[in-house]
This record gives C-alpha cells, structure tokens and sequence, in this order.
C-alpha cells in the first residue's frame, strides 16, 4: 500500500477534456483526494466537438450514464458511420460504417469473397453488406442485439451531441461526486525548486490552488505542459496539412439523419452533424490554398439551411505533445494534441487519456515508469490514428493543389505498409491494440478506392462454399432487418427527446 497517495488534484480548463475527467475521476476516486477544476468563462471552451465513434459508450457506461437521458440532455442523436463524399473524386461517395461488413460466413474474411464476385461482374459496392449503412441510407436506427448469428449483431454506433451541453452535464455529474470548480484565469503557474515539478498555479484575482497531480485541459493552449513545462510538440503538418477551420450551425430541413457527412472541397473538407435543434457545419482548410473568407464562403455556400448565426473561425496545428506526462502534469484533450475531426477521434483520445491515467495513477513520488508507460502508449495510439487519417488524404485521384500534394507526399512507413498489403493481396493487418480495426481500413481502403491485385487464393480452393448465395443471402437479411427498424427519428422521439 502507497504511503504517500495524492491528495488535491488540479484540473485546469473545463471544456470537454475537463469535465470528461472530472467526472470520470470523481467516479473512481470515490472522495479520497480532492478534485479542483479551474475554467475561465471569459475564455471559453472550443464549443466544437460533436461527433463520436463507438467507444464513448463505455465511458457513458462506466460513469453509470444513462443513455436515453444523456441523449435527452445533449440534443444527441445516433451516428451509424460516416458519409464520405467526393473524396477519392469528384461525384464518388462511400460510406464508412460502424460495426462490421455483415456476419463472416467462412474461415476466408467476407471481402475476398466480395473481391471475388467482383472480378467476376458483380458490382455491388461493399457496403451494401454494412447493416449500418442500410440503416443509414433509409433513416433508421435500433440497437444492435447481442446474438451473434443475427446480423444485427454486425452494427455498432456513436453518437452526435451539442459539446457545450456534454460539458454542462458532465459539470453536474462531477459536481455532485465533490469536485469544485473554482472560475477564474490562470495567471501563473509556480514550479518546486530542484524537480521542476508544479507546486501551485494562480487565478487572476490572486487565489493561489496547490495540488500533487495537475491535469492539464487548457485546450490548444497547454497553459501547463508548454507554457510551464516547455514539453515540446510534434508537429503532422507536413502529413495533415489543414490548420484552420470554419464553423456554423444551421436549422434543420428535414429529419436528423443517422450518420455525419464529410464532402471534399478544393482546399479541405465540409462536416456536416445533425442534432436534435440543429446541424452544425464546418470547413476545415489548408491556409495555405484558400483564404478565410473563401473558405467561409464555400462552408455556407453548402449548408443545407439558413445559418444560426455568424461564422466562427478556428485554427490549429495538428500533431502531438511530445509528452502528455511530464513531471507531475498530464496533458489531455487539444492541450495533448490534435488530429483535426475528419474520423471524430479526439474526444476517443480523451477518453483513453483518462482510463490510461487511472490505469498508471501515481502517488507523490511519481514513479517515473509510470509516466513512460504513459506516454509510449499514448504515441503509438496518436500515430496509428494519425496513420487511419492520412489515409484520406493520400489515396486520392483529385486534382486541386491540395489533393496533388497529399496525394504525391511521402507517408509514414507504418501506413505505406498497410497499404502494400491490402494492394498486393487484400491483406488486412490492423494490430488488435489499434482504434481502428480491419473492418475500418478495410471500408476506407476500399473507399479511397485502393484496389487489390488479387484475392485469397483459398476462395478459390474451397468449393463448397457458395460465396455468391452467401452474400446474396446477405443483402436479403439486411434489407429485412433494416424493414423492422424505426426511423431514427422514431427512435428519439420514443426514448431520448429532448425536452
Ligand atoms: P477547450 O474546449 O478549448 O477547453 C479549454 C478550457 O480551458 C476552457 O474551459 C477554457 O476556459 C480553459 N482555459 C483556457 N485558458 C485558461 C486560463 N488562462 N485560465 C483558466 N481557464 C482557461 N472532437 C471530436 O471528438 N469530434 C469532433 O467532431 C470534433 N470536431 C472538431 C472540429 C474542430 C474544427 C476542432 C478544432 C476540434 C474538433 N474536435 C472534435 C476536438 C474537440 O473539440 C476537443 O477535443 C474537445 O472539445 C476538447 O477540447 P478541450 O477541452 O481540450 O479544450
């Protein structure tokens, strides 16, 4: 048993990093340390941030959150995958769902088979085996069931919600388990003499919150682990070279639909979320192929209704802190890094942030092991997402400078590899560790239009095994399944509404 456990920790910044890791400590930590958060009104947070993958669920979960109430809360709505439009070229579309391509049949992974029929003249697109993209295609949504031999075993979801209301429920979550906010900006950060490490930091009304372990949630900022600790930052402009962005909301014309959509423009990419009240919209750019007033222009040029108010501008540089720990402070959220939004990771990498940190919490003598843990874990994560997200924009037919760029730079060797696999032989070769798994580079490859020059040679070895019923067979049940569904807007207004 530790003999020097932590007693105060400080969490400065309460956007979405902030309050996520408030509560989430607050829950496990169970009143036996004292949780600060530090936020500046006056600042702000970011207030974008509203699409999600998969695993956010279990964070929901571990929290004891309901879902149907979260959803109520936040204006949320379901998210089944993402719509991608012009990317690989002008008018090509496809869909990257979640969950996996129908139910495996046979020892041979499905797409080989796929790949197969293909040569042979059949044109149905991949994802016509997603379930999650039938739904999304036809506006509905049901929970996946568990029963694996039942193909809505196969689907998986997310979720689109309104940042600043996630914020302000997880505030009261984490507020009614003991944490105290305290507003104020920070002014100053004191180091202890010898070791470097944080001893205290200072609001700008002269309010002086020590503590052992600080968390640093400051946004791009990193008040503490850059403007105190000096920790360095890795810079992927020269692999993801969007650094600004634009965004507004817009009033729905129709229904929320089930998925986000990402259409390629000349100079970046336009998201568009549905929510319950809304759609918010944004143009993320490279500065260096389009102006801001350009690139605001082409975001309302494309809203598909009137904009809620004035365009907000935004910039980043994305790449990583070199460290997230160092000394007794960890970085987590933009202050740790930054992928820009196009597969929804950041609040993912939130959320790993916080289970890695309980997973290697410390006591007062900071045992340096656990910090390196940390921090290797949390490179490998940063650069094999950051490996999925070039992948976008590498595997490219476009013609605009951007396009040519990326489509013409040297990648990293970790992705060229995963690329020559699938190219030669449709090999997969995601590592089990990995956020995105097979099935993601897979309907990604695919969608970029990166072609295999052969398929399994056992699909050809094994006979008996009618891949061509199989796969009709399974368009037959996705289409049955995805008849029972309600409508997402059926679902949400049943069990999640917001009041
Ligand atoms: P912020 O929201 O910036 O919060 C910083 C906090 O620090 C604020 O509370 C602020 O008041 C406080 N602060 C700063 N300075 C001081 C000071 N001096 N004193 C006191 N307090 C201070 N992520 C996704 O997962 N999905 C998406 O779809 C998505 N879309 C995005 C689109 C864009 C264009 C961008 C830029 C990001 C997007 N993100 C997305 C990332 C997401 O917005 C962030 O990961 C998330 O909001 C967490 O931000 P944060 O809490 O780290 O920082």
């Amino acid at each position: 048993m530790t003999e020097r456990p932590i007693r105060r920790i400080v969490i400065v910044g309460g956007g979405t990093a902030g309050w996520m890791t408030a509560a989430a400590l607050a829950n496990a930590l169970q009143g036996s340390c004292r949780i600060d958060l530090v936020e500046s009104g006056e600042i702000g947070s970011i207030g974008v941030g509203e699409a999600t993958i998969p695993p956010i669920k279990y964070f929901n979960r571990t929290l004891g959150i309901d879902e149907n109430a979260f959803l109520a809360a936040t204006q949320g709505t379901f998210k089944l995958g993402i719509e991608f439009v012009d990317w690989s070229r002008y008018g090509q579309r496809y869909f990257h769902p979640f969950g996996q391509f129908g139910t495996e049949f046979d020892a041979v992974p499905l797409h080989h088979y796929w790949l197969r029929e293909r040569e042979r003249g059949d044109d149905k697109p991949l994802q016509d085996y997603a379930l999650a993209w039938a739904a999304a295609r036809a506006g509905k949504f049901d929970l996946p069931v568990a029963d694996r031999r039942q193909v809505q075993s196969s689907l998986d979801y997310a979720y689109h919600f309104d940042a600043s209301l996630y914020a302000r429920f997880l505030r009261q979550y984490a507020e009614q388990r003991g944490v105290r906010r305290t507003e104020g900006k920070l002014v100053d950060v004191a180091l202890r003499a010898g070791d470097g490490f944080i001893q205290s930091v200072t609001l700008d009304g002269g309010t002086v919150i020590e503590g052992d372990l600080f968390i640093d949630c400051s946004g791009f900022r990193g008040l503490l682990i850059e403007g105190a600790l000096e920790t360095g930052y890795d810079d992927w402009t020269h692999w993801l070279p969007c650094d600004r962005a634009v965004a507004v909301a817009c009033a729905h014309r129709k229904e929320a639909t089930p998925y986000t959509r990402s259409t390629a423009h000349a100079a970046g990419w336009q998201w568009r979320i549905p929510l319950q009240h809304r759609m918010g919209n944004g143009h993320v750019y490279c500065s260096q192929f389009i102006s801001d007033d350009e690139a605001a222009a082409t975001l309302l040029g494309n809203l598909e209704g009137e904009p809620l108010g004035s365009p907000r501008q935004l910039r980043f540089t994305t790449g990583r802190r070199k460290q997230s720990w160092n000394r007794n402070c960890v970085a987590i959220g933009l202050s740790a890094g930054f992928m820009e939004p196009l597969e929804s990771t950041s609040i993912h990498l939130i959320q790993t942030a916080i289970t890695r940190l309980l997973a290697l919490f410390p006591d007062r003598d900071f045992d340096p092991f656990a910090a390196r843990e940390f921090n290797r874990l949390t490179q490998t994560e940063y650069e094999r997402i950051r490996d999925f997200v070039i992948l976008h924009y590498h595997a490219v037919q476009r013609e605009e400078p951007l396009w040519r760029q990326t489509a013409t730079m040297a990648i990293p060797d970790t992705l060229q590899y995963k690329i020559e696999q699938f190219r030669s032989g449709g090999r997969l070769v995601a590592e089990s560790m990995e956020l995105f798994q097979n099935s993601n580079w897979l309907a990604v490859l695919v969608g970029q239009e990166v072609w295999p020059q052969r398929h399994h040679p056992l699909t050809d070895m094994r006979s008996q095994v009618d891949a061509a019923g199989r796969l009709r067979g399974l368009r037959r049940v996705i289409e049955e399944a995805v008849h029972h569904m309600p409508t997402h807007q059926q679902y949400i207004d049943r069990h999640c509404r917001a009041a």
